[in-house]
């Protein structure tokens, strides 16, 4: 009987519940005029707050568990910092987390290991910073990792919208491994959870798959050779952020490709490892684009891996036949 991690789920709901309380407000106050001028300060701004929040909590419940986050202290601690510091301490106050700069600085950077350990959580604390900035889709992706084993994944994605609810009322979703994928309403933590099971489409040609907004994450022009390869007829869904696992997961999507762009691209387990377990337990399959299972016993990379190719299980050997048949040639 698999480990039911009770206690170690509701640290993750906690902290990304309150993670995404920060990541709304700072995206609320987005401006089309900061947009115009390509501002990226407020992503850096909640990018930061968000990992503080997320890794304060894994230091209250688990102070022995190591994180590999994508972030560190060191930028804030620059004097160029000190306004995204003095930023970054407001947004956890107005999230109820009261702390001084030093406080902030040291939960960041609890969430800078990088080297493997047999028992680690991984944390993306905005995945999709493109998206965020144009209030489109992200999400906050935490994963708690054991020997190599996802066991635990989480997505908080504040802009989905679950279930015939307004738009933006964003989702949580999670799974432990051998329990299930379910959803809730992002704030509603009482809500009774939603089981998610992936499509039950099995023809290649119906697919409808989705993949990244930005062409220089995920080649479009290799994803388009399979769709024609498998004779799927719908434009692609592009969307940014691990919110893609979770549209495979519930079945708004049946494939999701991640297409390496450039050879000796090392994919990030925190782009990955949240949004994996989510599908899998939903019912997906997940490998690389050569057909191998995503190994996390490497550090912060997917070192053995390449790429990613997510399906709802039904035509994943097609898939990757028809990716490696079309790969380009100084990808082979
Ligand atoms: P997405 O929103 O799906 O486009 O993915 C966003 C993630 O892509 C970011 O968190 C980055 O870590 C990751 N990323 C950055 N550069 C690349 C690249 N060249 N290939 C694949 N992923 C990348
Ligand atoms: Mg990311």
């Amino acid at each position: 009987m698999p480990h039911n991690f009770h206690r170690e789920l509701q640290t993750a709901l906690t902290a990304v519940r309150q993670a995404a309380i920060v990541c709304r407000s700072v995206q609320s106050s987005i401006t089309t005029e900061s947009l115009a001028k390509k501002d990226k300060s407020p992503v850096t701004v909640a990018d930061f707050a968000s990992q503080a929040i997320v890794c304060r909590q894994l230091q209250i419940d688990f102070p022995n568990d190591p994180v590999i986050g994508e972030e560190g202290a060191a930028e804030l601690k620059m004097p160029s910092g000190e306004e995204f510091l003095s930023r970054a301490v407001r947004e956890c106050a107005a999230a109820g987390v009261n702390a001084s700069p030093g406080e902030v600085c040291d939960w960041i950077d609890r969430g800078g290991a990088s080297e493997y350990s047999p028992r680690f959580w991984t944390l993306d604390p905005i995945d999709g910073t493109k998206g965020f900035l144009r209030k489109e889709q992200y999400a906050i992706s935490l994963a708690l990792i054991i020997d190599g084993q996802i066991e635990i994944g989480v997505l908080g994605c504040p802009n989905m919208s679950f279930e015939g609810k307004p738009e933006g009322t964003g989702v949580l979703a999670w799974a432990v491994r051998g329990h299930g994928a379910w959803m809730q309403p992002l704030t509603a933590p009482d809500a009774a959870p939603v089981k998610i099971d992936v499509s039950t489409t099995s023809n290649a040609a119906e697919l409808r798959f989705c993949e990244s907004v930005e062409s220089g994450h995920s080649s479009h022009d290799w994803s388009g050779l399979i769709a024609s390869e498998l004779g799927i007829h719908l434009e692609p869904i592009r969307m940014d952020s691990q919110c893609k696992y979770l549209a495979v997961a519930r079945g708004d999507a049946d494939l999701y490709l991640r297409l390496p762009t450039r050879k000796g691209y090392q994919e990030k387990i925190w782009d990955h490892a949240g949004g994996i377990l989510v599908v899998l337990e939903a019912g997906g399959h997940v490998t690389d684009i050569s057909g191998k299972s995503p190994d996390f016993r490497h550090g912060s990379s997917l070192a053995q891996n390449e790429g990613m190719v997510v399906t709802n299980g039904k035509s994943h050997a097609a898939v990757v036949i028809a990716v490696s048949k079309h790969a380009p040639a100084d990808m082979a």
